[in-house]
């Protein structure tokens, strides 16, 4: 027997054989019956850190969670490990819930998660009156904060654990990573005493990549290539584009499925209950979806539109790669993206105060767009933190982008504003620099401006880089006009007078970008003499998910698959050496899997 309880338990029931960054520490302090705050990213591994304790507890570990459809899931999960887990909320029947209730009373649970509206009834308070509690732990923590999108007021009530149950440790958990949501966390639970556990806020294994829009579709086909049968989201900007692309990808052989929120709620459900357990499927969605979606190998979340603010960016991002392994945030944007999102916020209803707030954010963003700084470092930057070192993971890092002195460009496409009347839009203003003779050049009489022609050095796709990063460096301002117009700035009369120097990102050529790419897979790294075996392990988690009616995932991890096809135990004995796999998973499918290695191998 090890010395060392937590670990030995890590290990025997869950398969790993580490804990990973702060987990150690957390689960101590809370199993010595400490309260904490957790502050910790999507896939940083936060459910271990209450699992664990509850089990090395007296009594049952009660998980309070908004998310009614993870329960389940969460809940399964455990079983699968052989935990005594169980939930209580709105969609069970009478008699179950009933059950569930006698087990709790009786000491047979040794996790159970709820509601918490079901928590805050009279009658479960006096339920958990009469029975032994291990610790609460609240998930999602950040739904306290009025100021999140996921604001739920009965979390203020949750107060009255502390008050009743003063010597039951309670952990608090979030993967919010901004400062002033977790400042009003720590207060608004009164967990300001508790000991703050603060994470880095990086995915390292999330790769990210911004490129500039020129054929957005066919972009988006050559960035999937690389991850063929892998799972993943699409996120669009609109329900119409999200049916579109969902089409368009479904027509090019993918598996592809819509979710927005003006579909049918069962046609939502029966969707995204696909994506959690087949296989494969790439889910095009608006941003109504994806809170709460833990699925752990989602390998890569594709922009096809700018998000709303970086906040936004670096959540629906994380939904990528939870399981650790190699996953990609991709982003495809251009001018037409920035010229929209500026002119709502200009045309919003909302008040000064308010719309300064949005520019700035957006500004923001249009900063990490056009960065040529590592990606990771303006990201964490954003969240109040500094990372040292370019992260050699993200696009700048890889291909570092070059920089050209693009003064003289930016002279003539400010001056082609201004001399055409500060009222055309993109499209217009390239045809008058590069000498197009259209019937809109010349119903205007734009041959005889002085700018006329006198961009013919550059072709249309560089003017379009150029205008964009104009606009969003804010030298040029776009027309609040369904027109999308430009105008000049303060900034762009210094640029004129030849004050202020601009340097400016150079797009990568097509070619360059796809030598670029195919050198570098960034799906679960299975080599390929290990790709037979990886599949037929896949063939067999699937019959047995479909027998049990869970995810795959539930049952077993890619990774863990990957590990299995790798090291090719077998006997179940080699098997239990392999992470990721714990007694109760030995016991049940140990034997099935050696079976398939032994014929494969
Ligand atoms: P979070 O809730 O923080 O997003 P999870 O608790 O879902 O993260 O954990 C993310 C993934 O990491 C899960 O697939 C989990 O099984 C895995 N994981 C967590 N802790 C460890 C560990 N110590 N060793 C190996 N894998 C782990
Ligand atoms: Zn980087």
């Amino acid at each position: 027997m090890s010395s060392r309880p937590a670990h030995d338990l890590l290990s025997r029931i869950f398969g790993y054989d580490e804990f990973r960054g702060p987990q150690q520490a957390i689960v101590e302090h809370v199993a010595a019956g400490n309260d904490a705050l957790v502050l910790m990213p999507t896939g940083g591994g936060k459910s271990l850190c209450y699992q664990v304790p509850s089990l090395l507890r007296d009594g049952t570990g009660i998980v309070i969670s908004p998310l009614i459809a993870l329960m389940q899931d969460q809940v399964e999960a455990l079983r699968q490990l052989g935990v005594r887990a169980e939930y209580l909320n709105s969609t069970l029947d009478g008699e179950t819930a009933a059950r569930v209730e006698r087990e709790l009373l009786a000491g047979e649970l040794d996790m159970l998660y709820v509601a918490p509206e079901r928590l805050l009834t009279g009658r479960f308070l006096s339920l958990l009156s009469r029975s032994t509690i291990a610790l609460f732990a609240i998930d999602e923590a950040h739904c306290v904060s009025q100021w999140g999108h996921d604001f739920r007021p009965e979390y203020r009530q949750l107060t009255v654990l502390h008050e009743r149950w003063p010597d039951v440790p309670r952990i608090a958990l979030t993967a919010t990573a901004d400062p002033p949501t977790q400042r009003e966390i720590a207060e608004r639970l009164d967990l300001t005493n508790a000991q703050h556990f603060v994470s880095s806020f990086d995915r390292p294994n999330i790769r990210y990549t911004v490129v500039q829009k020129d054929n957005a579709k066919r972009q988006l086909l050559d960035f999937l290539k690389v991850h063929r049968q892998e799972a993943g989201i699409v996120y669009c900007m609109s329900r119409r584009k999200v049916e579109e692309t969902a089409e368009f990808l479904c027509k090019e052989g993918m598996n592809a499925l819509p979710y927005h929120a003006g579909l049918p709620a069962e046609v939502r459900a029966a969707n995204q209950r696909r994506f959690l357990r087949e296989d494969g499927i790439v889910m095009c969605a608006t941003i109504a979806f994806g809170m709460g979606i833990d699925k752990p190998d989602v390998r890569f979340v594709a922009h096809t539109d700018l998000p709303k603010s970086m906040e936004g960016y670096y959540q629906e991002t994380g939904r990528a790669g939870r399981d650790g392994e190699p996953a990609e945030a991709w982003l495809c944007y251009g001018l037409g993206d920035v010229v929209l999102l500026k002119q709502m916020i200009e045309q919003s209803e909302a008040g000064e105060d308010r719309k300064t707030l949005e520019r700035s954010k957006l500004d923001h963003l249009l900063g990490y767009c056009e960065s040529m700084q590592c990606r990771r470092q303006v990201l964490l930057a954003g969240f109040g933190e500094t990372y040292p070192q370019p992260c050699g993971n993200c696009d700048n890092c890889l291909l570092p982008p070059d920089a050209w002195d693009a003064s003289v460009a930016a002279q003539k496409a400010l001056s082609c504003v201004y001399r055409s009347g500060q009222r055309f839009g993109v499209g217009h203003l390239i045809d008058i620099l590069r000498g197009g003779d259209n019937e809109k050049v010349r119903q205007f009489g734009h041959t005889e401006l002085s700018t006329y022609g006198i961009g013919k050095d550059l072709d249309a796709r560089t003017w379009r880089s150029v205008f964009r990063q104009l606009v969003a460096s804010s030298l040029l301002e776009v027309d609040s006009s369904a027109y999308g117009g430009l105008r000049l700035t303060d900034g762009s009369r210094e640029v004129l007078k030849g004050q202020r120097k601009v340097m400016m990102r150079r797009e990568t050529p097509k070619a360059a970008r796809e030598r670029d790419r195919s050198g570098q897979r960034t799906g679960l790294a299975v080599l390929p003499q290990d790709l037979a075996l990886f599949n037929a392990l896949r063939g067999l988690r699937a019959e047995l998910a479909r027998e049990q009616n869970v995810p795959a995932f539930v049952i077993f991890h890619d990774s863990t698959l990957r590990n299995i096809a790798e090291q090719r135990p077998t006997s179940v004995d080699a098997l239990g050496r392999v992470g990721g796999i714990g007694g109760t998973k030995l016991a049940r499918y140990g034997d099935r899997l050696v079976e398939i290695v032994r014929e494969e191998g």
